[in-house]
């Protein structure tokens, strides 16, 4: 741990660990409030990496004041100038460990259902795209208040995706939750992707399990077609020209309907997912008309929306120098700082 971050947080026990971060349960010395703690070591080595916390930083910050997606409070830049440490607010586990270790009531899944819908009502009116929507991605607390994070993948709706991301092809976390136009690389990918994987996260939590697997992007392709019908031959030709001969031809080992998967659970929330995941990304809901379903339409609250693009100030498709990112998030940090102090002064 540098030395300069032991100094403001006592460091507690580690408590998660993604493909790009670890996380410590930690007391900020300065105010004595709990804290996670978020070390990406040697991040600012590269300009792929460097950009990725850079958005990270920058999304989270910006989505902040939204009630379901995690508070940046803090954000510093190591000594050692390779390393960036956030502080955010401390959630007591994610959906991924409080499904599997039976913590998940079941009466609260359309509560939490409802929390995902709002927060990423709020991200898609700026015309974001999270990208990485996943239990381990969704934080939780025990009275089952639902936080989303990791914006380390989410990008403007405004920069076309040319199926050649750089980002997507290097992505290293599990590809179960990615919808088929991502799997597929299609050039139709929209805020819609995020709405297939709240589908997904819908469904494991009423399983218990997660809805399509697969040890490849084709291999979950596979499941997901064993599951769910095709769209029209002329609408599989526009969504995936390269991958549309292959779908259509595509005969599953073994077929599992999402209405039997789903078969034993409330009508509702079944109905719900169903709609969710359609391979067609034109044929599911917006975040907006999946919090009408009778569902979560009980759970429903107003929160004021974007009325424009959020922007980063470095354009999504310009990639820096290390060295530039790091001084981009260093002004950040010294900002988040002197409005601490301000709010501080004594009047
Ligand atoms: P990565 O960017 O490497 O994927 P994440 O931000 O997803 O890392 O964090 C990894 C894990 O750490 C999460 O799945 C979760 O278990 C835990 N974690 C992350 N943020 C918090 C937090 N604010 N409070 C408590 N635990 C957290």
């Amino acid at each position: 741990m540098d030395g300069g971050i032991s100094r403001l947080y006592e460091v507690k026990e580690k408590v998660g660990s993604g493909s790009f971060g670890t996380v410590w349960k930690a007391i900020d010395r300065r105010t004595r409030q709990v804290i996670a703690l978020k070390r990406v070591a040697g991040v600012l080595r590269n300009a792929r990496s460097a950009q990725k916390i850079y958005r990270e930083v920058e999304f989270v910050k910006i989505f902040s004041k939204h009630p379901n997606i995690v508070s940046l409070l803090d954000v510093h830049v190591a000594a050692n100038s390779l390393d960036v440490y956030l502080a955010l607010e401390f959630m007591d586990s994610d959906l991924r460990k409080f499904i599997r270790g039976g913590q998940l009531r079941r009466e609260y899944i359309p509560a939490v259902m409802a929390q995902l819908l709002q927060g990423m009502q709020f991200v898609h009116s700026g015309n974001i795209i999270h990208r990485d929507l996943k239990p381990a991605n969704i934080l939780i607390n025990r009275n089952h208040q639902a936080r989303i994070s990791d914006f380390g993948l989410a990008r403007s709706i405004t920069s076309e995706y040319t199926g050649n991301d750089p980002v997507l092809t290097q992505y290293c976390g599990t590809t179960w939750y990615l919808a088929p136009e991502a799997l597929l690389g299609s050039k139709w990918y929209t805020v819609s992707a995020d709405m297939w994987s709240l589908g997904l996260i819908l469904g494991e939590m009423l399983t218990g399990k997660p809805i399509f697997t697969g040890d490849s992007q084709m291999g979950v392709m596979e499941s997901i077609l064993s599951s769910v019908s095709c769209p029209a031959p002329r609408d599989l030709v526009r969504l995936f020209p390269r991958h549309a001969q292959w779908i259509h031809s595509f005969r599953p080992g073994q077929l599992r309907p999402l209405k039997r998967i789903l078969q034993r659970q409330p009508q509702e929330a079944a109905d719900l997912v169903i709609r969710l995941l359609h391979i067609n990304p034109n044929e599911r809901p917006t975040a907006d008309q999946a919090l009408r379903h009778p569902c979560v339409a009980s759970y429903r609250k107003r929160w004021p929306m974007f009325d424009r693009d959020v922007k980063l100030r470095v354009p999504d498709t310009a990639l820096l120098q290390c060295g530039e990112y790091r001084d981009l998030i260093r002004r950040i940090e010294n900002k988040m700082e002197s409005m601490k102090r301000v709010s501080h002064v004594k009047i």
